[in-house]
């Protein structure tokens, strides 16, 4: 992947990108957790009836490269505690790095199960019992593999001040999301978890037919 092995010698620098505004914020208040004392901030889209939820901590400049992770909604890892996926760990990891580090942005997007809902996610689980993988489960159902676009996520991170990013994520779209949305990438920081049995196929998937980067999967 050769976008990503240029973060470890050259930061990868922002491409061109549209400055028009897209997103408003509508809300902002304190959120004390377990991992620290954190902001929440609501946005609204102004294009679509989007919305997201940026929880944040610190402030932000320009220069100074600040810990960040675009975190897709999966109401199954993230509340439930399912140990079919490794979301609800990247995020407590997440909060973790930001809570310990007093710096950095998470911006929850609500595109459930990359972007086909919780209720077309539950199909697909159904299908995934009968044995088909994460990826023939949703080809199957006649959806997207993968529906996401993180645009107006980076447009947040922008908002709040920020230039350089220390990215959380396996991901490299969002990776190049970041970059195609203005921002410079300095790090990428890995959130790996060793797979389980119930994690394998899913994360074998990931790697060998999605590309994301997971060092412990072979
Ligand atoms: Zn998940």
């Amino acid at each position: 992947m050769n976008f990503i092995e240029k973060i470890k010698d050259h930061p990868i620098v922002p491409a061109p990108f549209s400055n028009a505004r897209t997103i408003e914020k509508v809300a902002e208040a304190r959120l004390p957790t377990e991992f620290g004392d954190f902001r929440i901030a609501g946005y609204r889209s102004m294009t679509s009836d989007e919305e997201f939820v940026c929880v944040y901590k610190g402030e932000f400049h320009q220069d100074v490269p600040a810990l960040v992770r675009i975190h897709s909604q999966c109401l199954t890892g993230d509340v439930f505690h399912s140990t079919k996926c490794d979301c609800g760990p990247q995020l407590q990891r997440a909060m973790e790095l930001i809570g310990r580090e007093g710096r950095g942005a998470i911006v929850y997007q609500h595109q459930e199960g990359r972007g086909i809902g919780i209720i077309n996610k539950i199909r697909a689980y159904a299908l995934q019992d009968e044995g088909a993988d994460t990826i023939e489960a949703n080809e199957r159902l006649g959806l997207g593999v993968d529906l996401r676009v993180y645009d107006q996520c980076v447009e947040i991170l922008r908002e709040l001040g920020m230039g350089k990013v220390r990215v959380m994520s396996n991901n490299p779209e969002k990776l190049k999301a970041m970059r195609d949305g203005g921002l410079t990438v300095v790090e990428r920081v890995p959130l790996e978890f060793r797979p389980s049995k119930n994690t394998i196929k899913y994360l074998t998937t990931k790697k060998f037919q999605m590309g994301h980067l997971l060092r412990l999967v072979s």
